[in-house]
């Protein structure tokens, strides 16, 4: 599945709108902060972005933040157990599918 890494400074309100988005929706992404890290910044201007923040989701590149954009570029979807309320990533497109709960042991179905 997909890895999202979001390029960020701390002071960028859209920033922290962006971080606050994926934690509510549960996807599990890695923060570069591209003030804070000199290697964060190489990858940034490697990556010709303009701006924070910015996204890379797979090999795809998003500048700005669009909350729905991004849910799309995921090729996973984020589930909670219905037991226990821990949470999965979900393939998407994969029809039914299966997951027995790491925490609780619940088995579970999803249609994806
Ligand atoms: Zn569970």
């Amino acid at each position: 599945m997909k890895k999202v890494v979001a390029y960020v400074t701390q002071t960028c309100p859209h920033c922290k709108t962006a971080k606050d988005f994926l934690r509510a929706n549960h996807i599990p992404f890695e923060e570069r902060d591209v003030n804070a890290s000199a290697e964060a910044l190489k990858q940034f201007q490697m990556l010709k972005l303009t701006g924070v923040p910015a996204f890379l989701v797979g090999d795809e590149l998003m500048v700005g933040f669009n909350g729905e954009k991004l849910m799309q570029m995921l090729d996973f979807t984020v589930e909670a157990c219905p037991s226990c309320g821990k949470f999965y990533k979900v393939p998407k497109g994969k029809g039914k599918i299966r997951i027995t709960c790491k925490a609780c042991g619940n088995p579970f179905e999803k249609l994806t």
